[in-house]
């Protein structure tokens, strides 16, 4: 890691989820809303913020614009964008999203620029489209300030990427403390290879999508019991401030009274205590005490499988349904994080199942994901 991070608060702003004034159209973003918004953030010490070139089909980025950038002297923010190259169908088509995003923000630099949701096959196209070495010139160019890159994958993966990757300068993981110590998230682990390459970390869904914002009540009276007068967002937030090597930790806000809930943990933080912690663990354990799948991703399921089905993926979707109690978060989710190997793949083969450590009817839960998530 090389270069200098000065004047990053520790609470950002995540672009993703932007207020609208039609709740059928993505593009239809609120803009004087999110005007107030940015206000809120600026006025209370928040600098950066995070988009992405295909938030809101561009539109998060084109708002940013008027609502930011626009509006406030450039040393007064950090911007962040990201090239989902993966997604795109030729190098030609990858390599413009920097210009274009440039365009749209109306900035003439971008401060932290990201590769976009690696992982998978995904890691691959960046490769192809030679992604590294063109954000490579554009930082030397002054393009850009930072390069870095996303990934919900595990710690192999970051491993073997950062290790590709020495020039990267930072890294956007998912963190909370519900994927702590998930066993396919595995956020507790990707931050120590992180910190073990020296990469500084932007911790990304600190409140699982806003699952942790709105939890089953089981969860919602242990962290009440602790304190009746914070949000559940909070509990969230501040778990992840406390974490070391995180330049910062991104808030998504879909609202004003969200934005003001965000901002006033950020001012009021103060490290967890030891009751604290037991609170949040107490949370975690009372979301747990369901009949959840005991996948452990050993891995020893899909060595043999002849359709590539991403079993313990699913296995994990299936939990994070019981947890949450969300499924149509879940499936959303389950859109993406099982595209190249979905349950309804299977053939019913067996293999898998003679292979589990841990005898789960694989099958059985695969079907179960093909009926909650595929139709
Ligand atoms: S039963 Fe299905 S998931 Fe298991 S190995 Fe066979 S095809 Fe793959
Ligand atoms: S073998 Fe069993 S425990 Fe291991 S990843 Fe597959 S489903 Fe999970």
């Amino acid at each position: 890691m090389t270069a200098s991070f000065e004047g990053v608060a520790k609470l950002g702003f995540g672009a993703m989820r932007l207020p609208l004034t039609d709740p059928d159209d993505v593009t239809a973003i609120d803009i004087e809303q999110v005007k107030a918004m940015v206000d809120e953030f600026i006025a209370k010490g928040g600098t950066y913020v995070d988009t992405a070139f295909v938030y809101h089909n561009g539109h998060s980025e084109v708002a940013l614009r008027e609502a930011l950038v626009d509006r406030y002297p450039r040393e007064a923010y950090t911007l962040a964008t990201k090239c989902l190259a993966w997604a795109c169908e030729s190098k030609e088509e990858a390599q413009a999203c920097l210009p274009t995003s440039l365009e749209r923000l109306g900035v003439d630099y971008i401060d932290y620029y990201l590769l976009h949701n690696l992982g998978g096959k995904r890691t691959a196209k960046f490769d192809e489209y030679d992604m590294w070495n063109y954000v490579a010139k554009a930082k030397a160019d002054g393009l850009i300030r930072h390069v870095g890159f996303s990934m919900h994958d595990g710690p192999e993966e970051l491993e073997r990427i950062l290790t590709a990757h020495p020039e990267v300068d930072f890294v956007q993981l998912q963190v909370n403390y519900l994927d702590w110590d998930d066993p396919v998230t595995q956020a507790a682990r990707n931050m120590e290879v992180a910190a073990a390459h020296g990469v500084p970390v932007i911790i990304m869904e600190p409140v699982r999508g806003g699952r942790l914002a709105n939890l089953p009540e089981r969860g919602a009276e242990v962290l009440r019991a602790a304190d009746a007068q914070a949000s559940q967002a909070s509990w969230a937030y501040r778990f992840c401030l406390d974490l070391p090597n995180v330049l910062t930790v991104l808030a998504g806000a879909s609202t004003l009274e969200q934005m003001q809930d965000n901002m006033a943990t950020f001012q009021a933080h103060t490290a967890l205590t030891d009751a604290d912690r037991a609170a949040i663990d107490g949370a975690i354990a009372a979301l747990r005490a369901v009949d959840l799948i005991p996948c452990t991703n050993c891995g020893y399921c899909v060595k043999d499988c002849p359709e590539g089905v991403k079993i313990p993926e699913t296995m994990s979707l299936l939990n994070l349904e019981k947890t949450t109690e969300d499924r149509d978060f879940v499936k959303g989710l389950y859109s993406w994080q099982t595209a190249e190997g979905p349950a309804s793949k299977c053939i019913q083969c067996g293999t898998c199942e003679a292979m589990c450590p841990q005898s789960i009817g694989i099958i059985d839960n695969l079907a179960e994901a093909v009926e909650h998530y595929e139709n």
